[in-house]
């Protein structure tokens, strides 16, 4: 038994409260992957290619995930960072759908998915986390949200 920050397992339709609210504030792209744990198409991303100085925020709660400086071109057509922006903002948890195991990414915030950390990425932490455009605002430094 799994129990995490407000997160149901797929398949679990019960209490609606919680989730019913996010339907409400979030567009239905950016809602099926943080709360029904979606994946974009690789290569459809708004921020692929983006590596402005800035900060990647929750596009649910706006927490800061991730900086500019630890985003890399992956090649996997999804955002990539070696890091988040600091210690606690992410929750890692063991999913093992899709007959795979892998580790999801979840915003510490509000319990959204952003994507999943595999362990096969540059120095200096040798992490890779792949996370949805979708999952995420750019905020660029010093400026206005694009
Ligand atoms: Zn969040």
């Amino acid at each position: 038994m799994r129990e995490h920050v407000g997160v149901q397992d797929t398949g679990d339709e019960g209490d609606a409260g919680d989730e019913s609210h996010w339907k409400e504030v979030l567009e239905p792209e950016r809602y099926e992957v943080l709360r029904l744990k979606a994946t974009e198409p690789p290569f459809s991303g708004a921020l692929l290619d983006v590596h402005d100085p800035g900060l990647f925020r929750c596009a649910g709660c706006s927490s800061p995930l991730f900086r500019s400086d630890d985003k890399f071109d992956s090649g996997s057509g999804w955002p990539s960072f070696t890091r988040a922006a600091s210690d606690g903002v992410i929750v890692e948890r063991e999913d093992t759908t899709h007959g795979m195991r892998r580790t999801e990414i979840i915003c510490a915030g509000c319990g959204g998915h952003l994507g999943h950390v595999f362990p096969d990425g540059p120095r200096p932490t040798g992490l890779r986390y792949c996370v949805n455009s979708l999952s995420l605002t750019f905020e660029p430094e010093g400026g206005m949200k694009r």
